[in-house]
């Protein structure tokens, strides 16, 4: 690392590059597209906010930036991020979510937890610099865990206590420091419901800008234990027939795409016999 970063040293917008611009909870769609220009949002920014730099994508750069609330134009629709996320299949979501977790990160990072000094741009890198420190301050990542527990033919789904959503999904939480992911995933069963569980094995992992976690998803048999749901977490959690299932989230994220994986597997491997 060295000491030649400054403020402005990294990559501007000009007034025709592309921006996802965030507002509170959305993203401002313009009147086509998912993307606005600079010259459609560089007065509206929310104070102490700046153009972030998010990469070049089609031969064109991408920033982000945070708009004012009460400053939006007839064109702009504010559209919330869970949707365009997950229930547009127009929006650019990868980009989208890309944006939206260094949009987080670099706003939450504007003076070093350290020294207390300013932040700046490092020159090089997309990470913000204490100068006073000579640290970075890289952007979060926060691995979680999300998992199917299998018994014979069923499965567990579970109805979160901290969300009014309705539907039933999987058992989750964050990986714990000092700890592997498939540790992480015995210790939450066994927290969230009085399970234990074998044969953990890997499946697929999604990122979850909400605000920057990492999702990993795993299938895991049922070992032993009843039932005995940790209140705080869990309103209501029972095991499941494919075919027979309660409303779950979408396939458009992992939970619903992991509960339709193990599905298959239940009934590929009955149909084996
Ligand atoms: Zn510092």
């Amino acid at each position: 690392m060295t000491q030649s970063a400054r403020v402005g040293d990294w990559r501007r917008p000009g007034e025709e590059d592309d921006i996802v611009a965030l507002s509170g909870s959305n993203i401002l769609q313009p009147a086509s597209g998912w993307f606005q220009r600079w010259s459609d949002v560089k007065n509206r920014l929310v104070a102490g906010s700046e153009p972030v730099f998010v990469g070049r994508f089609n031969d064109r750069d991408l920033f982000v930036v945070e708009v004012v609330s009460e400053d939006l134009r007839s064109e702009d629709q504010p559209i919330p991020l869970r949707e365009a996320l997950l229930s547009r299949p127009d929006a650019p979501a990868a980009l989208i979510g890309t944006a939206v977790q260094i949009q987080h990160w670099w706003q939450d990072h504007r003076f070093c937890g350290r020294c207390g000094d300013q932040t700046i741009y490092h020159a090089v890198e997309r990470t913000r610099w204490c100068e006073n420190c000579e640290i970075s301050w890289h952007a979060r990542l926060a691995p979680c865990v999300i998992v199917v527990v299998r018994r014979d033919g069923r499965f567990l789904l579970a109805r979160s206590s901290r969300t009014r959503r309705h539907y039933f999904s999987l058992i989750a939480g964050f990986v714990e420091p000092g700890e592997s992911a498939e540790e992480a995933v015995r210790r939450e069963v066994m927290e969230e419901t009085g399970l234990s569980v074998i044969n953990i094995r890997y499946q697929a992992s999604q990122p979850w800008p909400f605000p920057h976690q990492l999702m990993l998803g795993y299938f895991a048999d049922y070992d032993a234990g009843e039932l005995i749901l940790q209140e705080d977490e869990l309103a209501d959690a029972d095991w499941f027939e494919p075919g027979n299932l309660p409303p779950v989230p979408p396939s458009t994220t992992i939970a619903g795409r992991l509960i339709s994986a193990m599905e298959s597997e239940i009934m590929t491997g009955r149909a084996a016999k």
